[in-house]
Order: structure tokens, then sequence, then C-alpha cells
């Protein structure tokens, strides 16, 4: 069975490339807009809460969360993570239950065009949840069938080619398929809050080039999810080519 060069070529390769350059590309142009004030004298914390209550989330929570880059919206805990990278350079604080912007380095400097951008998009999120955005109800839906894809479904191919069990190897197939679907389904969703993002930032007063700035590092971030879907897309035909070919 010669299954293994073509899958380096066709299959690794390509989504290597793909995923390593969306990759460089989100982390410098992040690097680059980290250094430009946004011209906001808000913190990350207060920045994130003034969202958000503009919004009317009053109820969505704000937690620090390690790294760069890392920064989410929980839609089950209704909850906003900002990184460390966009809080501040500062080390997180010590913890203090009375206070809420615990964690937050408090009216130190301001924020960057970079850490407002990504920010806005996760208040975007918060938004989406609330107005139950069909792409992201759909996504909720397909997580477990898609981890079951990613985990443990090309496990299942490989053994139904190999030992030419071929219902197993579809199976497997159709769970792949899920997680495939589930890159995709991303794409609406997080452009979706890159729009709203992008919104949020005009009716801030952030106009010009950073506004160009902001732009540029959310469209950075979605080619990430692009790239992933592609290089999910192309383990999955190189899947179906290893099925459709096999010997009996
Ligand atoms: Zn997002």
């Amino acid at each position: 069975m010669g299954g293994f060069l073509p899958y380096i070529l066709l299959v690794m390769l390509p989504s290597i490339a793909i995923t390593g350059w969306a990759a460089w590309r989100v982390r410098s142009t992040y690097a680059r807009w980290s250094k430009v004030d946004s011209g906001i004298d808000l913190s990350a914390f207060d920045f994130a809460r003034r969202l958000l209550d503009r919004q009317g989330l009053t109820d969505v929570k704000i937690e620090p969360v390690p790294g760069q880059l890392t920064d989410h919206y929980d839609p089950r805990g209704k909850v906003l993570r900002v990184s460390s990278a966009v809080a501040g350079r500062q080390q997180l604080g010590s913890y203090d239950p009375t206070d809420r912007s615990v964690g937050f380095p408090q009216g130190s400097g301001t924020l960057s065009v970079a850490a407002a951008a990504v920010i806005a998009h996760e208040v975007g999120h918060a938004l989406q949840d609330r107005e139950h955005d069909p792409w992201m109800a759909v996504r909720q839906t397909i997580v477990p069938a898609a981890q079951l894809g990613s985990g443990l479904a090309p496990w299942l191919i490989i053994a139904g080619v190999w030992f030419s069990i071929l219902q197993l190897a579809w199976i497997g197939l159709i769970f792949f398929g899920a997680a495939v679907i589930f890159t995709f389904v991303t794409l609406p969703v997080e452009i979706g809050a890159s729009g709203k993002a992008l919104a949020f930032v005009g009716s801030l007063g952030i106009t010009g080039e950073r506004q160009v700035g902001a732009r540029e590092v959310l469209k950075a971030a979605a080619w990430t999810y692009v790239a992933a879907a592609l290089a999910a897309l192309l383990t999955f035909l190189y899947y179906l080519m290893l099925i459709l070919g096999r010997r009996d």
C-alpha cells in the first residue's frame, strides 16, 4: 500500500504551508498593530466591559486567560476571556474576590489597535450568542460529532482500509466529515464576529489608519480559520481517495 508518500505530498506539505502562512501572518500583523495606540484611554478590561455593557451584555463576565491570541468567548459560561498579551505586559495580579477586574492592569497605559480589535471581535461573539446566530447554533450542535471525528475517525478509516472492513472506513469518513463541516461552519461565525467588531471600532472613534489596522488584524485572524478549513478538506479528500482506491 503506497499511501504514505502521496499523503505527505498531497496533504501534509500543503496543509503545513497553508496553516503556517496564516499563523505567521496573524502573528506579524498582530505584532505590528500591538505597537500602535488605539487612542482609547482604557485598560483592556475596562474597554471590554464598556463594549459589553453598551450592547446590553451586562451579564457576560470577563476573565483573564494566559497566552497570546488565546482570547475567546465561551457561550456556555457566558465568559469573555482576554489573553494576557491583550490585557497588557504586566504579570497577572493576585486574586482578590472583591475586585471585578482582577488580573487586569488598571488604567495602565492605553489600548493598542490590535488589542481593541481582538476584544471587539470577542464581544461580537457574545452578541452573536445573544442574537442566537444560526451559524453559531449549528456549530455548537456539531461539536460532539466533530470532536469524535477529529480524534477517532482517522483510526477507523485507516483500520477499515488496512483490514478491508469498508463499513468501518466509511463510518470513520462520515465522522471526519463532521469535523470538516465544523471548520467550515466556523467561517461565517468568525467573519460575522469581525463584521460586528469593525462596526464597534468605527463607532468608538477608531478611524483612518487605525481602522485600517484593526481591519488587518481581524482579516489575518480570519485567514487562520480559512487555512484550518482547507487543511481539513484536503485530509478528507485524501481519506476518500484512500477508501475508493483500496485493493480488495
Ligand atoms: Zn472568533
